[in-house]
């Protein structure tokens, strides 16, 4: 699967927890250019799962991705975005910068991102968790485009994936 990009953009990665977003990140993207929500909890609050943290989280992201953006470099969201306000701001983040807003979807299904999770030391939340983020998934899919974003990739194989840059014009 190929994914047109422009060469300017701010990408969100969408997908619930254990979709695999930060793997993909780690994959395809450089660690510069990837703002993870998890980073900048642990910047603010030495503790990547503090969600009471979130908010402060987030502005600081926010603030680091509107400087790379004025600075022309790309930024990669990686955070679970399945929440119509957090893709709110990213859109808007994108445009006061003048670049284009994209999404990639990790569509990953429910079981699976529920396995992986609780093989993971990291993450401690029950399933319910992961279910409500999954049905806010399924209500946002098919608003990505109206929501603003340029291109809306939805990955279901993200071991088959090249990315193409392109020249804005
Ligand atoms: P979170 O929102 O909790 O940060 P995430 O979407 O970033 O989750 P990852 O941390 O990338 O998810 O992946 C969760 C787990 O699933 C990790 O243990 C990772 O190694 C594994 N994983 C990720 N992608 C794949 C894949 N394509 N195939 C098999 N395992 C995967
Ligand atoms: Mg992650």
């Amino acid at each position: 699967m190929n994914l047109d990009i422009p060469e300017l953009s701010l990408i969100a990665l969408v997908g619930i927890s254990g979709s695999g977003k930060s793997t993909f990140a780690r994959r395809y993207f450089k660690p510069t250019e990837v703002l993870s929500s998890d980073a900048f909890r642990a910047m603010v609050a030495d503790d990547e799962n503090d969600q009471s943290a979130s908010k402060d989280a987030f502005e600081a992201l926010h603030h680091v991705a509107g400087i790379r953006l004025r600075a022309g470099r790309r930024v990669v969201v990686d955070a679970t975005n399945v929440q119509q306000h957090a893709r709110a701001e990213l859109v808007k983040l994108a445009r006061e910068h003048d670049v284009l807003p994209v999404a990639i979807v990790l569509d990953t299904p429910e079981p699976i991102a529920w396995e992986r999770t609780q093989a993971r030391q990291d993450r401690t939340f029950g399933r319910q968790v992961l279910r409500s983020q999954q049905q806010n998934l399924r209500r946002s899919l098919r608003n990505l485009g109206r929501e603003g974003f340029r291109k809306v990739h939805v990955v279901t194989d993200p071991g088959d994936v090249t990315i193409t840059y392109e020249r804005a014009w």
